[in-house]
């Protein structure tokens, strides 16, 4: 099922306030004459109304006086991404295809956000950057050329723009009263859209502090996931200052087999790797690692690999997450069979961990782990072959 929207009209007049640290924010304020002292109490009233209650509209502000609210209107808007398509899978994933407001350069870049309801729990899976600029051999999105860092406000936009869809603010209560998980639909979120988060920290960082933050989204930071490739010199800043779940993409159990599955390791081998997730602050046996294993027949998936495993992950406080490899247009890959995942998952659990095998959702539509690539990039491929072909001579 798929659903458009009209388009939406950007004006570059106007700047977004989504995104903004509560200190940009009062900043930004200054702009329409709120005195310095007042500019924390009304960032905090507009933060609240953006945050907490899904407002797009000044208009809706009421504790804000009017003259005010009408000069953040002349000077301000509250951006989401702009909605390209909208698919529900038959298994109720929802996958939307986002367009973005338009760069320095005038160019409209789209993403992509996957929702997948579970019966204890609704996940948002979220995008970090446009494509990704590693180029890991089984994922789609590595193949996609086109890379850039989204902004603060194009992250946290995607929860936004996710809550309005799905009818999950305070307000909607009245439309939608009975939320499925203690009153909300999106209890999680997970860095495991498009994009190498640790590669574009900053936004990260801002996006994800607006997502935890008490008076807004209140994401506890246990719900909200960051996963990364491998960027160990990151990990335990990440830690630091953002504080959030880590996931580790480790598929691989030698550096000969992660080189070629996760070229970053050759930058950052699976020691060094193992090595920054130990220095990773608060561990415990509640608050453990995921680490990522994507099941690909014939490369990574034997009974010694799942030994190897386990010796690698000693003394880190970790969970192991199997995941059957999602196959895409034009991969070398194959998934492996399921006898030979339970085999794998045996090794794991006889040795006390914890090792669910994720079952593939939104297949259907292209929304399962690994196959997001955005459909403007296939477009802008074909369009470019075209040309290509019209210029050569015949
Ligand atoms: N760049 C980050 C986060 C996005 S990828 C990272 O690599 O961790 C999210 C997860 O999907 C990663 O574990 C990634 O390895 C996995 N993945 C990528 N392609 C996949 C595929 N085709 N099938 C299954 N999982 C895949
Ligand atoms: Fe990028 Fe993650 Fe895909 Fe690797 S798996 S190409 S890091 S999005």
């Amino acid at each position: 099922m798929a659903f458009m929207n009209q388009p939406v009209s950007h004006s570059p007049a106007l700047r977004s306030l989504t995104g903004l640290s509560r200190s940009e924010l009062a900043d930004a304020l200054a702009q329409v004459g709120v005195p310095d002292r007042q500019r924390r109490m009304r960032a905090s009233q507009i933060w609240r109304w953006a945050y907490n209650r899904g407002s797009t509209s000044f208009d809706a502000m009421t504790d804000i006086s009017a003259e005010l609210r009408s000069s953040l209107a002349a000077a301000f808007i509250l951006e989401r991404p702009e909605i390209v398509t909208e698919q529900v899978s038959s298994d109720g994933t929802r996958k939307w295809l986002l367009r973005l407001a338009p760069d320095a350069a005038g160019r409209r870049h789209e993403i992509e956000t996957v929702y997948i309801p579970e019966e204890d729990r609704g996940t948002l899976c979220i995008s970090t950057q446009v494509g990704c600029t590693l180029t890991c051999t089984f994922c789609h999105t590595g193949t996609q050329r086109l890379v850039r860092n989204l902004t603060a406000g194009e992250i946290v936009g995607q929860i936004l723009l996710a809550r309005d869809r799905l009818k999950d603010w305070p307000g909607d209560l009245q439309a939608n009263p009975n939320p499925p998980l203690s009153g909300r639909f999106i209890t999680n979120v997970v860095l495991m859209g498009m994009g190498e988060p640790l590669y574009n920290f900053d936004s990260v960082r801002t996006a994800m502090l607006i997502a935890a933050d008490g008076e807004g989204i209140s994401l506890s930071k246990r719900r909200i996931t960051l996963s990364t490739s491998g960027v160990a010199p990151e990990i335990p800043r990440a830690g630091a200052e953002i504080g959030t779940m880590l996931a580790i993409s480790l598929h691989a159990t030698t550096d000969e087999v992660r080189n070629k599955l996760v070229p970053l390791n050759k930058k950052y081998p699976i020691a060094e790797l193992l090595a920054a997730c130990r220095a990773y602050p608060g561990l415990s046996n509640a608050r453990r690692i995921t680490f990522e294993y994507v099941m690909l027949k014939a490369i990574n998936d034997t009974v010694d690999d799942a030994r190897r495993l386990v010796q690698l992950l000693k003394g880190i406080p970790a969970k192991v997450n199997l995941i059957p490899f999602n196959p895409w247009p034009g991969t070398v890959y194959e998934c492996s069979d399921w006898e030979t995942i339970e085999r794998f998952a045996d090794v794991l659990n006889r040795a006390g961990y914890a090792s669910p095998v994720r079952t593939p959702r939104g297949r259907d539509i292209m929304a399962a782990c690994g196959q997001l690539k955005s459909a403007s990039q296939k477009l802008r491929r074909a369009e470019r072959d075209a040309a290509l072909e019209a210029q050569s001579p015949a």
